[in-house]
């Protein structure tokens, strides 16, 4: 059983603020929002980072990329616009070893790539 914090949210032994849940996703506000909307969507899985993705078989970014319109749906911020972002990796920014994806929107974003 992982101690992953992501894992531990998809089993509910930590709380979150669910927006959108089905068999193979959670979404969830995050807890240092960076815009008005602010979302990770992880897979239930454990997946450590995209690049652990097996493209040829694995249908979770698919998944992912349907739960992110769901969510920004949800979130009303589809027609006004959101951007969807995955980080990989220490130098990608990623600080959660769970695969997770980011829905940000609410306002307008700038060059915020890093
Ligand atoms: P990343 O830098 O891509 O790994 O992003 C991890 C994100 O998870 C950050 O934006 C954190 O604010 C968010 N986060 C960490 N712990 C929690 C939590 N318990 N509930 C909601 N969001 C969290
Ligand atoms: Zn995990």
């Amino acid at each position: 059983m992982s101690d992953c914090i992501f894992c531990k949210i998809a089993r509910g032994e930590i709380p979150c603020a669910k927006v959108y849940e089905d068999d193979k996703v959670l979404a969830f506000d995050d807890i240092h929002p960076m815009a008005p909307v602010h979302v990770v969507i992880i897979p239930k899985n454990h997946i450590s980072t995209l690049m652990d993705v097996a493209a040829d078989k694995d249908d979770i970014i698919n998944h992912l990329t349907a739960a992110a319109q769901k969510v920004a749906k949800i979130k009303g911020v589809d027609a006004s616009g959101f951007r969807v972002a995955i980080n990989c990796n220490a130098e990608g920014g990623q600080v959660v070893f769970h695969l997770h994806v980011h829905v940000l929107g609410g306002r307008k974003l700038q060059d915020e790539l890093g």
